[in-house]
């Protein structure tokens, strides 16, 4: 049971986090500095007000010294990658090394997402050095993909060519590139599959004109991680 507490904490930190990265870097400010603030009055917020989930209630939703709504999308995220994270754990009966690997990898979509959701863009560097990361993590496995690598090569390309006429985000390919890496052919595939299927959903009910895509290919990844 404590393990599980553990496990959820984790994920409301990581959730919370995740938010925090990717507003930060919509709004040109560095992860470091400033330490965290009201986005209203700019008042440097207090530490315990920073707590997953709790610093929301303590603060009643509001800011103390404003009394400006404080945002519940953080909030949301603390709650469902908490209870993403123990469900993960609960329903994967891997070696703790590679539950390691795939809770990196959900920090490494959501912070990406998170960028994307507040700014349709994403961290290059972030993505690429994150994704380097995991591919050493995984480079023991990659023997497992060698079968499906001219199918993922051939699909990479097509997509860097959809990326070249502004089909789509050279972000998006590269994310896609990554997952083809680590998870192979066919998880990629149905991850694409339920990416897109999600965004043209929400495409018709909210008619944007520009969506930002990795934070459906990352709920397509959840999906297919559990
Ligand atoms: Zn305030």
């Amino acid at each position: 049971m404590f393990i599980i507490i553990i496990i959820f904490v984790l994920g409301t930190i990581c959730g919370s986090f995740a938010i925090c990265y990717g507003w930060r870097f919509a709004h040109h400010y560095s992860i470091l500095h400033p330490a965290s603030f009201c986005e209203n009055c700019h008042i440097p917020l207090k530490k315990y007000y920073l707590i997953p989930l709790i610093g929301f209630f303590i603060q009643k939703g509001h800011c103390t010294s404003c009394h400006a709504s404080i945002s519940t999308v953080s909030l949301v995220s603390e709650f469902l990658m908490g209870s993403y994270f123990t469900l993960l754990f609960l329903l994967n009966n891997t070696s703790p090394l590679h539950l390691v690997f795939t809770f990196g990898l959900v920090l490494w979509a959501l912070i990406l997402s998170a960028q994307d959701f507040y700014s349709l863009t994403v961290s290059h560097n972030f993505l690429l050095v994150g994704g380097s990361l995991l591919s050493v993590g995984k480079f023991a496995n990659i023997h497992f993909y060698l079968a499906d690598w001219s199918f993922s090569l051939l699909f990479i390309i097509i997509l860097f060519l959809f990326s070249h006429f502004n089909l789509l985000g050279s972000g998006d390919v590269i994310y896609l590139t990554f997952l083809f890496l680590l998870l192979g052919f066919y998880t990629t595939l149905y991850i694409i599959l339920i990416g897109s299927t999600s965004a043209a959903l929400y495409h018709f009910i909210y008619a944007q004109n520009k969506i930002p895509f990795i934070p459906f290919l990352s709920f397509g990844l959840l999906v297919l991680l559990l």
